[in-house]
């Protein structure tokens, strides 16, 4: 079910994209918005989310876009790594409820991996501190 349907203009990326919501924005070009994630599995975490599409996942964006999105989401995950030293890093997507999505707005997830340092959960963890997001934004940004 969650895997097919209608993209919602009104999920809460396309809010953030709009400029209806707020983020805590790291980067932004005429493709790609990328922000901090507000429930962060790790320090550092963040989100790559393509502009101009009603793509809800993977599979509905546009192949002849790909490069362009996957070519931020390699720089952005470059800039996390070195901002934070980070031992390792997931670059990951869902696709559908079952499959763990909760945002039906096609986006990536960098996720530094620290080692001995255990991830909160992907959903069901605490909300960041806003002025602690704006700090690791800027390491990121400033690493880019
Ligand atoms: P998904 O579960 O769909 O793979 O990922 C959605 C992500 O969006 C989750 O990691 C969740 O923490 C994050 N998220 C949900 N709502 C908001 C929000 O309002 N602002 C930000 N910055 N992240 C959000």
């Amino acid at each position: 079910m969650s895997l097919a349907g209608d993209y919602d203009g009104n999920n809460i990326f396309a809010k953030i994209l709009r400029g209806e919501a707020p983020c805590v924005k790291l980067f932004e070009d005429e493709h790609v918005l990328a922000f901090m994630d507000i429930f962060p599995q790790s320090q550092g975490h963040c989100l790559v989310i393509p502009k101009n599409t009603t793509a809800r996942n993977l599979l509905e964006f546009p192949a002849d876009r790909l490069g362009t999105y996957f070519a931020s989401v390699q720089k952005l995950a470059t800039a996390v790594t070195k901002a934070f030293n980070c031992d390792g890093v997931i670059v990951t997507q869902f696709n559908g409820a079952p499959a763990g999505q909760t945002v039906f707005h096609l986006h990536v997830h960098i996720i530094p991996r620290y080692a001995n340092l255990p991830l909160q959960p992907h959903h069901g963890g605490k909300p960041a501190d806003l002025d602690v997001l704006r700090e690791q934004a800027a390491r990121i940004a400033a690493a880019l």
